[in-house]
């Protein structure tokens, strides 16, 4: 898979690409992540990449012209499964979006800045548009990290061991069981007996009675 993010802030997208499981997939060749300035793509001669609303509202929009350009330069190259547009307004992140999501080959995502980007760019450019929550940011670089993090440790391969995006909270449509490790007894405060009972099936059949359980009780919404 490839992610090509398109941002004022690239310092920003540093750090999160650079480490952990972003980092482990582009080093095993199993997703590559570009991050594109789109100060390099204005005709402006100060790199200038936004201006004022028309109508006179505080804060400034990002310009049509270096989006469209920075697009069309992707574009003209390969073909994008989706142009995908941070917005608070967006249709709000879940697993099943990850899923679906990491069956793609080519993802552009545009991060928006101070007011947000000129609604053409919106009409005419974005396929997609995703919300990671309803508060909001002061621009999309975050967002970008969290959606290129969450599809891409599902790509195969990506996570050593296969099995633990499976059993991940979500992944079934229901909350993960807890999970504990040594010592078997801290201070008095003990592991369940049935994790240390080597007795297989029963394991499986208290994590997922424990899955149910605390579905019914923290995410209710997450059974209808
Ligand atoms: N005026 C806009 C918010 C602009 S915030 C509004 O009220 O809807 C600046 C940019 O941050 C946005 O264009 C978007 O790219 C990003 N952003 C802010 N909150 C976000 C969220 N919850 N999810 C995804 N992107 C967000």
């Amino acid at each position: 898979m490839r992610i090509d993010i398109i941002t004022v802030l690239p310092e920003m997208l540093e750090s999160p690409l650079g480490c952990s499981i972003l980092k482990r997939a582009q080093d095993k060749g199993l997703a590559e992540i570009h991050v594109h300035n789109l100060r390099d793509y204005t005709l402006n001669k100060h790199r200038k990449v936004d201006d004022y609303p028309f109508g006179g509202e505080a804060g400034m929009v990002m310009q049509i012209q270096p989006v469209d350009a920075c697009i069309s330069a992707l574009k003209a190259q390969r073909d994008y499964d989706q142009v995908i547009f941070t917005s608070p307004d967006g249709q709000t992140l879940d697993q099943p979006m990850c899923n679906s999501l990491s069956l793609a080959e080519n993802l552009i995502i545009l991060c928006g800045h101070y007011k947000g980007v000129d609604y053409r760019i919106r009409e005419h450019l974005v396929t997609m548009e995703i919300s990671i929550g309803d508060y909001v940011l002061t621009g999309g670089e975050l967002a970008a990290a969290v959606i290129a993090d969450s599809v891409v440790r599902l790509i195969p391969g990506v996570l050593g061991d296969e099995q633990s995006a499976l059993s991940d909270s979500f992944q079934d449509g229901l909350l993960a069981p807890p999970v504990y490790t040594r010592p078997a007894e801290y201070k008095g405060w003990r592991v369940p007996d049935i994790l240390l009972s080597g007795h297989e099936a029963n394991i499986a059949k208290w994590r997922h009675e424990q899955a149910l359980e605390r579905t019914r009780l923290l995410r209710p919404d997450l059974l209808d």
